[in-house]
């Protein structure tokens, strides 16, 4: 993994850039300033009627093949509840509305890509649904959909943290 994903200047193009600290890069030739920040993320937790929870199982890198959650990168001009109802039709087919989904925390969550491993700040949102009838999963993303009583999930196999402490976190709740 690089230690910066800048190698050259995105004004200028001169390589060499200064680490002012390990979020801030600045530019020796043009001084432009270049900075790693929390991407924001969008999690569902989903539930039915009897209490399961909706879990996938990742069909790429990074966590090829280790479990998670319905949710991505949120984009531009988005809120967090409707990237949540955009990334959960696009995952498993389930159209669930955004004002359906409630916040419930936030949690720091780190993602390996392109070479570099940013920051992520994961947002996570329930909706409570009758059903999990109608699930198609969008195959380049999802190899498996999980249908798991709070109590049966297993943690130690999330590919990120992040998402095993908010289920973990949703079941205390729910108790
Ligand atoms: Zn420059």
């Amino acid at each position: 993994m690089m230690e910066t994903p800048f190698q050259h200047c995105s004004a200028c193009g001169s390589s060499g850039l200064i680490a002012c600290n390990e979020r801030e890069f600045t530019c020796p030739i043009c001084q432009f300033r270049h900075f790693i920040t929390p991407i924001p993320a969008a999690v569902a937790l989903i539930l039915d009627a009897s209490g399961r929870i909706l879990i996938t199982r990742r069909a790429h890198q990074p966590g090829l093949g280790l479990l998670g959650l319905p949710g991505g990168v949120i984009e531009g001009g988005e809120t967090g509840e409707e990237a949540c109802s955009r990334e959960t039709l696009e995952e498993v087919g389930l159209n669930i509305p955004a004002k359906a989904f409630r916040y419930i925390r936030s949690l720091p969550n780190q993602y390996p890509f392109q070479g570099f491993v940013w920051p992520t700040l994961d947002l996570f949102y329930l909706a409570e649904i009758e059903t999990f009838e109608g699930i198609v999963l969008q195959r380049s993303e999802v190899s498996e959909s999980l249908l798991l009583s709070l109590s049966e999930v297993p943690y130690s196999d999330f590919a990120f943290a992040s998402n095993a402490e908010a289920v973990r976190l949703l079941k205390d709740q729910m108790h």
